[in-house]
């Protein structure tokens, strides 16, 4: 599959999973183009925002661009933080202080744990501002009140996967991609790509 795909994302910890999952693309990201905007994620879904950053990122710069828009819905929450999940707390992308409010939240709440959730990753795929084709990831789990490991990033010291006694951040980065909603989003995308290299004619001799 040897081609180049730029991920339409700053979020250096996406980035390396997903170049992770998927070793035989030439991956680059935003970090590549310093000098593109900002995409506003006005969308009302994953998915509306996943298509607002490949549509946009594509349309400024050649060739094909896969974005990534995901995040935790908790169900005593109402689906919050959803696609508010990056900036839960205001600044955008301050794991710490998003984690912080979830469980002030949480311990808010009459209801008692388990809390249900799901992680949610839609992802995109475009290219000269067209949206090519679509796709969706779903890990269901629990959220923890007492935060536990330090890998990964964002929810995973509070999300434990169903199946699983540890959260996300307690596994190592080849089990979480074994399992994640990226993982399962990105599956798609693989075979979409393989399907497509297997339908285009053979070269003429
Ligand atoms: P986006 O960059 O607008 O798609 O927002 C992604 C946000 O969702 C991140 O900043 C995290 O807060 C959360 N998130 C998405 N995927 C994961 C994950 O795999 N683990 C933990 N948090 C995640």
């Amino acid at each position: 599959m040897n081609m180049e795909l730029i991920i339409a994302t700053r979020n250096a910890h996406k980035a390396q999973e997903i170049a992770a999952m998927i070793p035989s693309c030439h991956i680059r990201t935003l970090a590549d183009f310093p000098e593109l905007p900002k995409v506003e994620e006005t969308g009302r879904s994953f998915a509306e925002n996943a298509m607002l950053k490949a549509q946009q990122i594509s349309a400024r710069i050649g060739g094909m661009v896969l974005a990534d828009d995901s995040g935790l819905c908790v169900e005593a929450l109402s689906g919050m933080p959803g696609i508010l999940s990056a900036r839960y707390a205001g600044d955008h992308g301050n794991d710490d202080a998003n984690n912080r409010k979830l469980l002030a939240e949480l311990t808010a709440l009459p209801s008692l744990a388990p809390f249900r959730a799901h992680f949610a990753c839609a992802m995109c795929l475009a290219r000269d501002g067209k949206v090519i084709a679509n796709f969706t990831g779903c890990l269901p789990g629990c959220i923890t009140l007492s935060p536990r490991g330090c890998k990964g990033f964002g929810y995973d010291p509070l999300f434990v996967p169903d199946g699983f006694s540890c959260t996300l951040a307690e596994l190592s980065a080849e089990q979480k991609n074994a399992i994640s909603h990226r993982a399962k989003a990105l599956k798609q995308v693989v075979a979409y790509f393989d399907a497509e290299s297997n339908a285009s004619p053979a070269p003429l001799h």
